[in-house]
């Protein structure tokens, strides 16, 4: 089986494995513990991943905090700047092509007497700078912006972005869980972007294992925000709980296998998605249609019209031999808000399906496509 649904989760690779396994076994030790070994090394494994992701991401070890996946990174993020900076202003800006977690926690807060800007998107899913501009209020702490969309691969300008958010002194979070390992960026190019969410899982490493990246001041002090879990005080007081240090390993280890392989993961990504385009248009078409853009994009993630064809019998019929979804594996059972917000209608929703490539497959593999 063919397995292109990369979006949805990715296999873990078999280094972050074969680095998980003493962690879960003879490493067993609780990182906050002092003097014996397998606190100390557990400690010292933890410290080894902070680095390793910090490097992958162009900031400070001291600037991530661990949490168990973007879901709740994005959660601790916009609940937590809503609550500790309550008394400067009451709105938000976000977009309509959001994950759920950023969506959901907006809608939350709604709910408490915060104000929310969902800003429109082009047929693309990309937001209008201008219009970003023309919301921010006096009452504005907080814009979350997607960076890369987890259906449509469309990447958002996140440069002009942060530089708005610099210059109109607002903090800026961006949920980056799709183009870790697909696009080169370095959060030090990008001073206005305080908070950043990450997940593991979508880059071969383990699940339930994630970032919240938060940004030091000029006084080397972290941006504040309320807790989302509060306890023993780990990881800064930030995020209360025994770190999970196997979990941690993984990230770390998929982590530097990202910044090593970046280059060369992008160019191969780029060159199966090509192939598939062609062999699709090939045998289908004009009973096809592309949604996506073909620049500005995560490479490998493609989402694509079948006409006429009903999304979920296709896939269904595929299952055997190619797994892939109809977009985001979080929300399968509604209709896809990001492809209502680009102006799709409910007939070419229903025809659509995403193909996610990995670095795991090869171009003889896609040929499966032909012989369907
Ligand atoms: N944001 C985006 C863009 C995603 O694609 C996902 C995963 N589908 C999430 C957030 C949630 O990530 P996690 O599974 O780590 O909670």
């Amino acid at each position: 089986m063919l397995y292109l649904d990369n979006s949805a989760t990715t296999q873990v690779h078999p280094e972050v494995k074969d680095a998980m396994l003493p962690y879960i076994m003879e490493e067993f030790g609780n990182p906050s513990s002092k003097y014996y070994s397998v606190a100390e090394n557990a400690k010292k494994a933890v410290k080894e991943a902070r680095s390793s992701l910090a490097s992958l991401l162009g900031c400070s070890p001291s600037e991530l905090i661990f949490t168990s996946g973007s879901t709740e990174s994005n959660n601790m993020v916009i609940k937590g700047v809503a609550d500790y900076y309550q008394s400067k202003g009451n709105h938000i800006i976000t977009t309509k092509v959001e994950h759920p977690s950023v969506l959901e926690t907006c809608r939350y807060l709604e709910t408490k007497g915060y104000k929310v800007s969902y800003l429109d998107v082009d047929q693309f899913g990309r937001i209008n700078l201008e219009e970003l501009r023309r919301e921010i209020k006096n009452e504005t702490i907080l814009i979350s912006i997607i960076w890369g969309n987890n259906e449509l691969g469309s990447l958002n300008d996140m440069m002009s972005i942060s530089n708005i958010c610099y210059e109109n002194n607002i903090f800026l979070h961006s949920d980056a869980t799709q183009i870790v390992g697909k696009v080169n960026f370095s959060l030090e190019n990008y001073p206005g972007l305080t908070f950043l969410s990450i997940s593991a899982h979508k880059f071969h490493g383990p699940k339930g294992i994630g970032a919240t990246f938060i940004r030091k001041d000029q006084y080397d002090i972290l941006t504040k925000l309320t807790p989302l879990l509060h306890g023993g005080g780990q990881e800064n007081s930030l995020r209360s709980g025994t770190l999970a240090v196997h979990n941690i390993v993984g990230l770390g280890i998929a982590a530097k296998l990202a910044k090593k392989n970046l280059r060369e993961n992008i160019k191969k990504l780029k060159q199966l998605e090509e192939y598939l385009t062609t062999i699709l248009s090939d045998k289908f078409g004009n009973n096809i249609l592309y949604n996506n853009d073909r620049d500005n994009k995560i490479p490998g993630v493609i989402s694509v019209q079948f006409k006429g064809t009903n999304n979920e019998v296709l896939l269904k019929s595929l299952s055997p031999f190619i797994a892939a979804s109809t977009g985001s594996a979080c929300s399968s059972s509604k209709p896809s808000h990001v492809l209502e917000a680009i102006g799709l209608s409910i007939e070419e929703l229903r025809s659509t399906v995403r193909f996610s490539l990995s670095t795991f497959i090869s171009r003889d593999d896609l040929n499966i496509f032909r012989e369907l």
